[in-house]
This record gives structure tokens, sequence and C-alpha cells, in this order.
């Protein structure tokens, strides 16, 4: 029988946006990883015999430093899309005329280093925005990939600030880090945004169906914490319900995923980063094994091509958090 599909992609968060994120200071240099942790990805995913989505940050393409490590992603065959330039959170407090600035940036730095004009996108943070999708239309992007349907961000944003010094202009930018509560009402299934009379495919991290609870793979590596056994126990119901539900699983991945304690002492407020880096890709590579036995995996812009063919596809008009005020 013709396996379903799926989707896998990795948001190349390097060393200075999670310490900027964070607050933490010295992220001005743009501290990197990327040489450490681009040759191990590449080389896992091809043993793997897997093309993947990498959601690059403009900033890290516009550095020379960065330049070789970068070059390398597209001639293995997977898919460039863009992860904004500063990688900031906030973005959705950004006016249309800094996005469509910080979209400009990112995808001029990053097609001039990759070779390839990206497509897609996804938020920092996933933070998104009526300005966001418009631009992405304007722009002509073909899907969007901003949205985590969950209910548990805000206690992953409670959890995470307990770790932080943050001053109180900082936490305001911050108020809506990795979503509220209301996210968790947003489809796991792919679906369609009307944008002022356009159509955007957006493509959701998925979630647990029906739970809404994360499954992507730095959670299960957070659970695996508890008992590798028990993360992969989870990761298999998750898969198993994606089937049953069918909702095609678009699963995304980090670089902590695949760097562990001995390379990154600076991220240790991390969950899942006081691990050592063989325990973890053990992990990881089980749970891609898990997935690729049941699914197709596909790069997210196959995915969106895939989908883009169905007329069953909901069409969901924009609507965000009106916590916050735009940027004055
Ligand atoms: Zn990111």
């Amino acid at each position: 029988m013709k396996k379903p599909i799926a989707s896998l992609s990795l948001d190349l968060d390097n060393k200075w946006s999670y310490m900027k994120t964070h607050g933490d200071r010295g992220w001005e240099t743009f501290p990197s990883y990327l040489d450490v942790v681009v040759p191990r990805l590449l080389e896992f995913l091809k043993a793997r015999h897997l093309t993947i989505t990498f959601f690059i940050v403009g900033q890290d393409a516009a550095l020379d430093k960065n330049r070789d490590m970068l070059a390398a992603i597209a001639p293995a065959g997977h898919e460039i899309a863009n992860h904004s330039f500063r990688h900031e959170p906030w973005l959705h407090l950004y006016s249309e005329r800094e996005v469509d600035t910080e979209l400009a940036n990112a995808e001029e730095h990053i097609e001039r280093v990759t070779g390839q004009r990206p497509i897609g996108f996804r938020g920092p943070g996933f933070s998104l925005s009526h300005e966001v999708l418009r631009t992405l239309v304007r722009r002509g992007y073909l899907y969007d990939a901003s949205t985590f349907p969950t209910f548990l961000g805000p206690l992953a944003r409670a959890y995470y600030f307990m770790t932080t010094k943050l001053n109180s202009e900082q936490m305001e930018q911050r108020k809506l880090l990795f979503g509220s509560f209301r996210e968790g009402l947003r489809p796991i299934r792919p679906y369609k945004w009307q944008v002022d009379g356009q159509k955007l495919l957006e493509i959701p991290v998925t979630t647990m169906p029906i739970f809404r609870v994360p499954i992507h793979l730095s959670y299960v590596l957070y659970l695996s914490m508890i008992t590798p056994a028990l993360a992969l126990r989870y990761a298999r119901f998750a898969f198993a319900l994606c089937r049953l539900t069918k909702s095609p699983p678009s699963i995304l991945l980090h670089p902590l995923d695949f760097l562990g304690s001995e390379d990154a002492q600076e991220l240790s407020f991390f969950p899942g980063m006081k691990f050592p880096r063989a325990k973890k890709l053990e992990v990881v590579s089980d749970a891609l094994d898990l997935l690729s036995g049941q699914f197709t995996i596909l790069t997210v812009q196959q995915h969106a091509r895939h989908i883009s063919q169905m007329s069953t596809l909901q069409s969901v008009d924009p609507r965000f958090e009106t916590l916050c005020q735009p940027n004055a």
C-alpha cells in the first residue's frame, strides 16, 4: 500500500538567535555553531535518504563566516526557505513596511549564498500576523509554515522565562513567545489563508491530533530525558494518530536536536541540552525511522504543492491575538 505523505523541516536557528531571545549578552557578534551542526546534519540526512526544508535566518547568510556551510545545503537536494532576517520572535509587532524589509533582506542574502530564492516562510518563535501574511502573498510565496496549534504555548513560555533575566520591555516583546492559548484552536491539517481576496497555503507545524500537544523532535527529546522508551512510544502513538485522523504530519527539527552538552555549553538553559550528543542522536534517529516507516517524507514545498491540488482544502480568515500594540 502506498504510504501517506509527511514533511520534515529544520529551523536553522543559530547560537546567537537563542542568546538574543533569551536576553544574553554577546549575541551581537553573532556567535555561530553552523560549522559544527551543518555538516553533521547533512551527513545524517544523506545516510537516511531524506531531503527536507531548511528555514534559514537571513542574518546568517549575510555573514561571510557562514557562507560555505550554507552553500552546501541546496546541492544536497534540500529546500531553502526563509526564517526572517533578524530572528525576532516579536515579528508580529512589526508594521507591514518593516515586515517587507525584513523578508526582502532575508531573501536577498539567502538567495545570494544558497542559489535558491525562498518561497516558503516560517516566523521566528511561530510569530505571525495579518501584515506578515499580506507581505508573503505580495512577494509571491507559495506557503507559510508559522502556525503551531497547541494549547501548551503559554506553559512553554512560563518555563522559558524562569531561565531568563529579561527586563520589562524585553518581557513585553516576548509576551506571545510560543503563542497564546488560542493557538490551540487553529487547524492541524494544511489549509488556505484568505488574504485580501488572495490565497496562501498554510502548512502547520503538526501537533498531536485531538490532544494538541507538541510532537516535534525537541519535545520528543525532552520526554526522552525521563525515559527513551517513553519518548519513542509517544512518537509512535502521535504518528499513528496522524494516520488515523488523516492529518499529514509536518515535523520540525532544530539544530539543538543534533548538538549535545559537549557542543554548546552556553545553551545549557535549554531542555535537553544537558544531554550527551550520542544519546540525543539515537533518539532522533529512532523517531525519524518511525516516521519514515509510516510516511513518505517530503520537503515542505513538495508537501504544499501536493495538497494544493486538493479541492477539499479548508479556507481560513486570518485572525490574530490583539494583545500587543504595533510598533510606533
Ligand atoms: Zn527559529
